[in-house]
Parts: structure tokens; C-alpha cells; sequence
């Protein structure tokens, strides 16, 4: 999907300003529901978007 594009998890801003930063890696979740967010946005998008390093950042152990 392009960056500018609506996210996919509902927060109607673009993918690059919202979950786009955590799934790039250049920024971490600030929060539960960010990270809760991104996971959403992740699912949503597919893995063919997401290299296995940042899938890990977003489902770190326990
Ligand atoms: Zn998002």
C-alpha cells in the first residue's frame, strides 16, 4: 500500500503517521493500544509488507 493511503486500523490518518512508523521499525509503540493498533494494521496488511524482524518487534515474547 502506498504511505499516504488511510491506515488500516481505523485511526484515519495515513499509514506513514501511524502505524507505518512502528511497522519501519523507526519508532516503538507509546502504548497498549498503539501496539494493539499496529498488530491490527500488521494482520490487516499481511506479512508480504513486514520483514520477520519487525513482526518480532511487534510480538515480542509474553
Ligand atoms: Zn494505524
Amino acid at each position: 500500500m502506498k504511505p499516504a493511503e488511510h491506515c488500516p486500523c481505523g485511526s484515519n490518518r495515513a499509514y506513514s503517521a501511524c502505524c507505518g512508523r512502528l511497522h519501519s521499525g523507526a519508532e516503538n509503540a507509546v502504548n497498549a493500544e498503539a501496539l494493539m493498533r499496529s498488530r491490527y494494521c500488521a494482520y490487516a496488511l499481511g506479512a508480504r509488507t513486514l520483514s520477520a524482524v519487525h513482526l518480532a518487534q511487534l510480538n515480542p515474547p509474553g
